[in-house]
Parts: structure tokens; C-alpha cells; sequence
């Protein structure tokens, strides 16, 4: 064993490597652990980034069949499934090969394999090339991220039961996909694959999509998704998935019991949540502490139960967001070498990337209302936003929400197109706390969906909007 390095993080995703690169900047001697060959963690190899590109191709694919024809412009599209597939897979390398890059440039020492908590201050390798290892070290920081959540009755297989990360490589577009889950991965995914021609249906166990969204956006949402050609079967589970000679076969039935269904279809695709990833960590032997959910419990400094040991990201409750990941990663660092830092927890975004995007950030009504809370809702639609028009964006609309009082937002949803650039211009203002009428007297340019976001603000503020 060599001598006690300053930082050993488990885990290279966006909260372990960014964490790693603030560590070196701070003068902290850090080593970084893997199990997985490629650096980037879900997020870059099997998460944002892949999907985010099947997103694109399939949109522009989409647009090229239903929008081109708007603009005057005659095609015959035609799509290679295996050429996006590959596009997808250089992108996520290209990036894995710039995280490598940032590792050897800020001189943190990668290791690959799985590591194992032996002892405070002793992590132990189990296999991979340094399997065997035990670096001795004066801290821990947990940043092992989540996995998909399993469904009693359904064995994933990655290929006809699927759970996210197979359904970013099917090899050909499936003819019916049932998509288990009306959360954030299965409309994402759903729309790519229903964008390329599948029959894709959602079966969701509560009656309304994306919960913990605004109740109005998410009614709205499912609207324009179903006129994409998604079907919804709501207030349902599934209660088993079979692979079968042809096909899966998927019995459900109602979420309040009764009524059982079955259904043949060619996939299914697992995305009911995600739970915090800890399997041989031996969390238990050195006592830190779980809660019901299996997440681990950490006080405002991210350390754990036990002195010496952090955790960040998604295996830490909070949402399971890449940019949540990241900003816990640097504060944690930050905290652990002396210095102050602090996370505003109600000023974080949340996008979806389906075409309109979706995105949010803070309060949604239902929540106000739950506070007992008096607030102002202002409001406005992108069909009377001069750009969106132009552009033949006019689904949706931007929502803004201000405390009756003191004008302050308080909360901000968008649906429509760049809702998930638009939605920064309302988290950015929430970090200032500043007051609807600050955001409304801001000069923005014209012709921008940006406007909309001011026009939102006008009404909450009570200014009285311009455009209608
Ligand atoms: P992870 O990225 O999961 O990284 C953890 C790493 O730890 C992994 O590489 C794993 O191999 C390693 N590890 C685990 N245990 C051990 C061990 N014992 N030893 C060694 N290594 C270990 N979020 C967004 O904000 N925007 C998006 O658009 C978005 N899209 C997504 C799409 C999909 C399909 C999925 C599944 C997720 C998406 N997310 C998105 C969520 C995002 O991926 C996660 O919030 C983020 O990756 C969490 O980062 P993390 O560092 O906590 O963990
Ligand atoms: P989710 O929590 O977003 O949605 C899960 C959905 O499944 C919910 O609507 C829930 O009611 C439903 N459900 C639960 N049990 C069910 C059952 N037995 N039958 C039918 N429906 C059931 O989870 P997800 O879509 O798997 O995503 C996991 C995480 O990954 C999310 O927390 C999200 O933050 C993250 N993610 C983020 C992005 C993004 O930021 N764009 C993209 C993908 C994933």
C-alpha cells in the first residue's frame, strides 16, 4: 500500500470526474474509480448524451417528413438506423475521449475497476485492470450514481425487454413498443422511436404524465404528445412482461386492481424511476447510513454518517439530474478544502427533450397551493410570440409564478420550442431572487422566444402584457 492520497471518489460520472477536476484545482492528491472502461458515467455512455443525440437525428428526420413541406421544400426522406446509431456512439466517445484528456491534464490518477469500501480511509479494487489495489486515503467521496428500477415480473434483458440503455441501440426500429413508465426516459425515448415509425404506447400507472410537473403543463404536454401519435393507457401496471416465440407478452391491469389486460407487442421499454446505485460498496460494513430508499443520508456538507466519507449525485436524494450532479460535485470539494459554498436546491432546471421541450424550475401551483401560499400566475402563448410563428413553433406556452406579495418568482414551466434554453433566463433570476417586474423590465430582443418569458413575466407582475 502506498502512502494516504487526500481524495478517492468512487465513480466517474458528472459528479465524480467534475468533482475530481475541482479537487486537483484545490491542490488535493486524487485518484478516480471506474468500473466501466469509458470515463463519463451514465450520463455521457448510456444517458444524456446518447439519447440526446437520437433526439436530434429522429427530430430532424421527423421535420424533414411533416415540416419541410411548410417552407416550400420537396424531399423523399429516408433514414439509416445503423448510420445514427453509429453517429450517437462518436459523439459519446469523442466526449469520453475529452473527460480522459481533462484527467491526465489536471493529473488525476484514473483507476479502472470496482472499488469497494474496505475500511475508513481504504478502498479496495476487485477487478479490472488494478484489481487487487488498495489506495489508502485521508477522504471518500461516493459518487457510484443509479440504475434503472426493476419491475417484479419483468426480467430485462437489454434486447426485447429493455431498459434505457437498450432502447438507445435497438438495431431496427420496433414495430410496436410499449413503453412502461410516462416519466422523463419514456417520452423522451418513446418520441425517437414513435419519430422513426414505431407504434409506441405508454402504460402509466398514475393518471397523469411526468408527475411532480405542473399539473397544467403536464396536461398540455400530453395533448401535443398524442397528437405526435403516442397512445396513453393511464391508471395502469403492468404486472408481467414474457418473452415469447414472437413478440413480448405484457399482462396489465388497473393500478387499483382488476381488469386484466394482455397485449403482444415487439419491446418494452423499462423506465419506471431509477434507484441509487451502491451493490459491493460495502456501505454496511463501515456503518454509513441508507435511508428508505436506499439513498445515501449526507448532512449539508455532503459528508455521510461516517466522518471521511461523502456522497454526491444520484445515489444522494435530491433529483437525479447531470447539472445537480456536477454542482454537488465542485461544492462538496469546495466545502472539504475550507472554503463556503451553497446549492439553491429550489433554483435547479429540469428539461425533457421531446419536441416541444419541457422544462421547469422551482414551484409548480399544485406545490404553492399545498404551502398554503398566495401567489400571481402570468402567463403567455407562444402562437402569439412573433418568432415562434415564423418558425413554426407556436405550440405551448410560458408560465411564471410570483409571490402575491413581495413580486418574487417563485416558479417558472415552459412548454414549447427551447423551453430548456428559455427556462434559464427564469432559474438565473430565481438564484437573484428577483421579483416578476425585475424580469419584465429587462430589454429583450425582438424577434426571440425570449419574449414570451417577458410577456409571462408582464402578466405576473400585473403590468399587463403587450401582445394581447
Ligand atoms: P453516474 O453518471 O451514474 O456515474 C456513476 C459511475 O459510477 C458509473 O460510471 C459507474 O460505473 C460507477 N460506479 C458505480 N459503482 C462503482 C463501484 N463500486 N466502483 C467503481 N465504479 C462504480 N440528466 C440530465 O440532467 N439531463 C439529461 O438529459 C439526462 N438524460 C438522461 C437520459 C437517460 C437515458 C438516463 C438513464 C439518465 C439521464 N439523465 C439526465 C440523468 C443523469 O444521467 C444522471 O443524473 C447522472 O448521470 C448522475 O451522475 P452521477 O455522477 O451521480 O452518476
Ligand atoms: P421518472 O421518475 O421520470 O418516471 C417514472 C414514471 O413511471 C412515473 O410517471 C411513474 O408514475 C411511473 N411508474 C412507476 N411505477 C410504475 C408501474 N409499475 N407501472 C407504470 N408506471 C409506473 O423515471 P424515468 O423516466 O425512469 O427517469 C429516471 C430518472 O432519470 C429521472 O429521475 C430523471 O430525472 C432522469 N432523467 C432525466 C432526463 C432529463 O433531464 N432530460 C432524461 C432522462 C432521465
Amino acid at each position: 500500500m502506498t502512502d494516504a492520497v487526500d481524495l478517492v471518489i468512487i465513480g466517474a460520472g458528472p459528479s465524480g470526474y467534475v468533482a475530481a477536476i475541482r479537487a486537483r484545482q484545490l491542490g488535493l492528491k486524487t485518484v478516480i474509480v471506474d468500473k466501466r472502461t469509458s470515463l463519463g458515467g451514465t450520463c455521457l455512455n448510456v444517458g444524456c448524451i446518447p439519447s440526446k443525440a437520437l433526439l436530434q437525428s429522429s427530430h430532424l428526420y421527423h421535420q424533414a417528413v411533416h415540416k419541410f413541406q411548410d417552407h416550400g421544400i420537396q424531399v423523399t426522406p429516408k433514414f439509416d438506423l445503423s448510420h445514427m446509431l453509429k453517429h450517437k456512439d462518436k459523439i459519446v466517445s469523442d466526449l469520453a475521449k475529452g473527460i480522459d484528456f481533462l484527467m491526465k491534464k489536471n493529473k488525476v490518477r484514473r483507476v479502472m475497476g470496482s472499488a469497494t469500501i474496505t475500511a475508513v480511509g481504504k478502498v479496495g479494487i476487485t477487478d479490472g485492470k488494478n484489481k487487487g489495489e488498495i489506495i489508502a486515503t485521508k477522504n471518500i467521496l461516493i459518487a457510484t450514481g443509479s440504475e434503472s428500477t426493476p419491475l417484479l415480473g419483468l426480467v430485462v434483458d437489454e434486447k426485447n425487454i429493455v431498459t434505457s440503455t437498450g432502447a438507445l441501440e435497438f438495431p431496427a426500429v420496433p414495430k410496436k413498443l410499449l413503453v412502461i413508465g410516462a416519466g422523463v426516459i419514456g417520452l423522451e425515448l418513446g418520441s425517437v422511436w414513435a419519430r422513426l415509425g414505431a407504434e409506441v404506447t405508454v402504460v402509466e400507472f398514475l393518471d397523469h404524465i411526468t408527475p411532480g410537473m405542473d399539473m397544467e403543463i403536464s396536461k398540455q404536454f400530453k395533448k401535443i404528445l398524442e397528437k405526435q401519435g403516442l397512445k396513453f393507457t393511464m391508471g395502469t401496471k403492468v404486472t408481467s412482461a414474457k418473452v415469447k416465440k414472437i413478440g413480448v407478452e405484457v399482462t396489465m391491469e388497473l393500478a387499483s386492481g382488476g381488469d386484466v389486460r394482455c397485449q403482444t407487442v415487439d419491446k418494452v421499454l423499462l423506465c419506471i424511476g431509477r434507484s441509487p446505485y451502491t451493490d459491493g460498496l460495502g456501505l454496511e460494513g463501515v456503518g454509513v447510513q441508507t435511508n428508505q430508499r436506499s439513498m445515501i443520508e449526507v448532512d449539508g456538507r455532503y459528508q455521510t454518517s461516517v466522518p471521511g466519507i461523502y456522497a454526491i449525485g444520484d445515489c444522494i436524494p435530491g433529483p437525479m439530474l447531470a447539472h445537480k450532479a456536477e454542482d454537488e460535485g465542485t461544492a462538496c470539494v469546495e466545502m472539504l478544502t475550507g472554503h463556503s459554498r451553497h446549492i439553491n436546491y429550489n433554483a435547479i432546471p429540469e428539461v425533457i427533450y421531446t419536441d416541444p421541450e419541457v422544462a421547469n424550475v422551482g414551484a409548480t401551483e399544485e406545490q404553492l397551493k399545498e404551502q398554503g401560499r398566495k401567489y400571481r400566475v402570468g402567463k403567455f402563448p407562444f402562437s402569439a410570440n412573433s418568432r415562434a410563428r415564423a418558425v413554426g413553433a407556436g405550440d405551448g406556452f410560458v408560465k411564471i409564478l410570483a409571490d402575491d406579495e413581495t413580486d418574487q418568482i417563485l416558479g417558472g414551466h415552459i412548454i414549447g420550442s427551447d423551453a430548456g434554453t428559455l427556462i434559464h433566463e427564469i432559474s438565473l433570476l430565481m438564484e437573484f431572487t428577483a421579483s416578476s417586474e425585475d424580469l419584465a423590465r429587462c430589454t429583450h430582443a425582438h424577434p426571440t422566444l425570449n419574449e414570451a418569458v417577458k410577456e409571462a413575466a408582464l402578466a405576473a407582475s400585473g403590468l399587463g402584457t403587450m401582445h394581447i
